[in-house]
């Protein structure tokens, strides 16, 4: 269809406007055209009883860890079943209502390719290719027994990127060049130790400020940006200062760090899923020893910062960062964030803030005259019950540029 109107449904459009019901959206050529009545004669999609809302956006996926991860690093898993894990994982975040996502790290470009082709169903992907971080540091998942030398041989040229190691700024520069030679979006440093790091603590900080300046010198020269990993206020401060734009976890984050951030226009994407998954399964994921006990601190302290953040003034995104086989229930983000803050705020971090964040917010975020036909319809109102947000079950309709890509009525 490439005229129609979508009619009968109550409209929550991302801006943080009150919920509207009897208005029709028209959708032609892939965008929306505005919004009112349809026409005696148009063509109509009927959504009676729903509750339709901006596509949903994660701002932090790892598309490329769609397969149980060790056996996935070992490489035990061939590359067509890492590539068939991704492909189902694409196709399971659209059925989830997400019709944009910032993937964070592993992938090639080559993914966002095949899904922009329309030969994989997913949703739009930007990427950072991957990780950059230093010898050793968050993000090179090689075994202690491993030489450095061989840990290239764990990427998959046109399909998983694994980080790329940098020791000096000389070298940050060419790797980050590389990156963006391979089709990099954007790029994103590894700052600050991990949760799921096996040769540091979380409280270590990674690369010098000269290091993290000569990737964000970089970025800006084409016109994008660097966000980081950061776990903790010492290696937060060091990025800022060197001018990174945005902030994945900040789990340490307090008023005095929150200030500087909001200062320097700096986004934050607390990860708070992937914290609750590994809660729920730590035993059956295996978590080696240290990792387990990493995760209830780490939880608690996005909580507080991202509340710092929101006080004073941080414009706050939304990112699963799930990892692994069971990425179905992306959601789940947006359901804890309503129940820390309000369903409104949650669903806004999840569209408009994270265009926002992304740079994409004249073509997607909002149901707005002029950007992309990207929605998804809910059986049920998820800002009264911000459990549907977790269920895909509740998703009865996605729209992604025009094109119903999911209808389960
Ligand atoms: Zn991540």
């Amino acid at each position: 269809m490439h005229d129609y109107w979508i009619v009968g449904a109550r409209i929550v459009d991302g801006t943080g406007r009150d919920p509207v019901d009897g208005l029709a959206v028209h959708v032609e050529g892939g965008r929306i055209a505005g919004m009112g009545s349809a026409p005696a004669g148009a063509r109509t999609l009927d959504a009676t009883g729903l509750v339709l809302t901006p596509g949903l956006i994660d701002a932090h996926v790892h598309f490329g860890l769609s397969s149980e991860i060790d056996p996935s690093l070992r490489r035990e898993l061939s590359v067509a079943e890492l590539a068939a894990d991704m492909f189902a994982n694409c196709g399971k975040t659209l059925d989830a209502g997400f019709t944009t996502v910032r993937d964070t790290g592993g992938i090639d470009a080559g993914l966002a390719r095949v899904v922009a082709s329309g030969k994989v169903r997913g949703p739009r992907i930007l990427q950072c290719g991957p990780v950059q971080c230093q010898t050793g540091g968050h993000g090179h998942f090689a075994a202690g027994w491993e030489p450095t030398r061989n840990w290239y041989d764990h990427s998959i040229p046109g399909l998983r990127a694994m980080s790329l190691l940098s020791d000096g700024p000389a070298e940050m520069r060419k790797n980050v060049r590389e990156t963006f030679r391979r089709g990099a979006d954007f790029l994103k440093l590894c700052v600050t130790g991990g949760v799921m790091s096996t040769h540091d603590r979380i409280t270590d900080t990674q690369f010098t400020g000269e290091e993290i300046a000569a990737a964000t010198a970089e970025a800006n020269a084409r016109g994008t940006y660097v966000t980081v990993h950061a776990h903790n206020n010492a290696g937060l401060r060091t990025a800022v200062d060197a001018g990174v734009k945005c902030v994945e976890h900040g789990s340490e984050i307090d008023d005095e760090i929150a200030t500087l951030m909001a200062e320097r226009g700096v986004a934050l994407v607390p990860t708070l899923a992937v914290m609750h998954a590994l809660l729920d399964d730590a035993t059956e994921a295996g978590l080696r020893g240290g990792i387990g006990e990493r995760v209830g601190p780490v939880l608690r302290g996005q909580v507080d910062g991202l509340l710092a953040a929101r006080a004073a003034g941080v414009k706050v995104g939304s990112g699963s960062d799930l990892i692994g086989p069971h990425q179905a229930l992306r959601g789940r983000e947006v359901t804890l964030r309503a129940e820390i803050e309000s369903p409104m705020l949650a669903l806004e971090s999840a569209t408009r803030v994270n265009a926002e964040i992304l740079r994409i917010a004249d073509e997607v975020g909002t149901i707005e005259a002029g950007k992309l036909a990207d929605l998804t319809a809910w059986a049920g109102d998820p800002l009264e019950n911000p459990e549907l947000f977790t269920e895909p079950g509740s998703v009865a309709l996605v729209v992604q540029g025009g094109h119903v890509v999911k209808e389960t009525r």
